[in-house]
């Protein structure tokens, strides 16, 4: 099968109630699919979510790349299978204009295109989208040879305290055994906070912390001092990542692992933080790090030096990348925690028909191919039928 057409529009994702974090306040998602299409009729969904102050990126940016990417590289003779189209959007680059040291600045674009391309080519072929990680290089011990169940993790963003309390409390009748806490925000009793969740959640329920780059590293210690009575499991993304090399030396003093989330968005950021020592644990997120070639390739190089790893996920993404996450989460062996799939509890709205949204305890189940699965358009109004900003071929 040749590729007939690729389209890209932005969908603009209304969410249930704010999120609110230490850099950042949205009541909307800007999200951009990509959808591309085979000579035989056969169509494919992709999605990325540019966030500028994660990988610099916007979504108009995100069609510049798209429209000066070499698509003749994927237009050559159509892959015989579905390993071989694995491994030809496994090696395609898009460039963004102007510098790019640190290799993200066309990842949300990157992760679009390759979903999209994947579950194409899977369902073209009649496979399962997860089984592009049996044709991504990787160690024998990282994949379980079939689809597993999953977990995902809860998640209290910051808000006014009664707000937050209800949030905990649904989160402890829902059953999650890990949830993250936003901390951080300017004006709130940290240490309190996290008391009074942890009194909420019981003792058993692991509690990380994510303070989205809110601290200075001059008092960093200080500051996750009190915060440890509550014994939180891990702290994620304290410094903003222009000083993220102080962690090499504060991260033995803080009593508590420490996540990169912000300051991990590429390869040359893997290796720094390897090298320097600045990280226990890895937030890969599909869309931050370009896709679920170059997410599994993060992933790799954290086990590979003992570090463990976070599945993550942008807040206000759409069923087409829990979608993706399911498939890679229930191929990957050692995630230790994984969040996504909460699309019924925040979006107004969604751009595919079913609802894959997690169940009780935040179990979830193996999603069926082909492709990503039955993940069908909706007539949303508020975000599916935006009409195509670009395309080619
Ligand atoms: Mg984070």
């Amino acid at each position: 099968m040749r590729l007939r057409k690729v389209r890209w529009r932005h969908a603009r994702v209304p969410l249930k109630t704010r999120i609110r974090h230490a850099s950042q306040e949205r009541e909307a998602s800007d999200n951009l699919i990509v959808s591309v299409t085979l000579d035989d009729g056969t169509t494919g969904h992709g999605e990325g979510v540019p966030r500028p102050y994660v990988t610099n990126e916007t979504i108009e940016g995100t069609f510049g790349v798209l429209e000066s990417a070499p698509w003749e590289r994927l237009l050559g003779d159509p892959p015989r299978d579905f390993a071989e189209a694995v491994a030809r959007i496994a090696s395609f680059e898009l460039e963004p204009p102007g510098p790019d040291p640190r290799g993200m600045r066309a990842n949300s674009a990157r992760c679009a295109l390759e979903i999209a391309w994947l579950d194409a080519h899977a369902r073209a072929f009649g496979r399962p989208f997860h089984e592009a990680i049996d044709h991504l290089p990787h160690r024998a011990e990282t994949a379980h040879p079939a689809p597993v169940a999953v977990r995902y993790s809860g998640a209290v963003t910051a808000a006014d305290p009664r707000r937050e309390r209800i949030s905990a409390w649904k989160m402890r009748l829902y059953g999650f055994h890990q949830v993250k806490v936003k901390v951080g925000v300017e004006g709130q009793d940290d240490p309190q906070r996290l008391q009074r969740f942890r009194r909420i959640l019981g003792g058993k329920c692991d509690v990380r912390i994510d303070a989205n780059e809110a601290w200075s590293p001059d008092d960093l210690v200080e500051r996750v001092r009190p915060l440890l009575a509550a014994r939180p499991s891990v702290l994620e993304q304290p410094v903003p990542h222009d000083r993220v090399e102080a962690l090499a030396a504060l991260r033995p003093r803080l009593g508590i692992p420490v996540m990169l989330d912000e300051s991990l968005c590429g390869e040359s950021d893997g290796r720094r933080a390897i090298e320097l020592g600045l990280a226990d644990i890895f937030n890969v997120r599909l869309s931050k790090c370009g896709g679920v070639a170059r997410s599994l390739a993060l992933m790799e190089m954290a086990f590979a030096a003992g570090l463990g790893v976070q599945l993550g996920c942008h807040p206000g993404e759409t069923g087409i990348l829990s979608a993706a996450g399911r498939h890679v989460a229930s191929r990957v062996r050692g995630i230790r925690y994984l969040e996504g799939s909460y699309d019924r509890h925040v979006l107004q709205c969604n751009v595919i028909r079913e609802d894959i949204t997690f169940r009780y305890g935040g179990r979830a189940a193996p999603l069926p191919g082909p492709g990503l699965g039955g993940v069908g358009r909706s007539g949303c109004p508020g975000c599916a039928d935006h009409p195509p900003s670009g395309g080619v071929l």
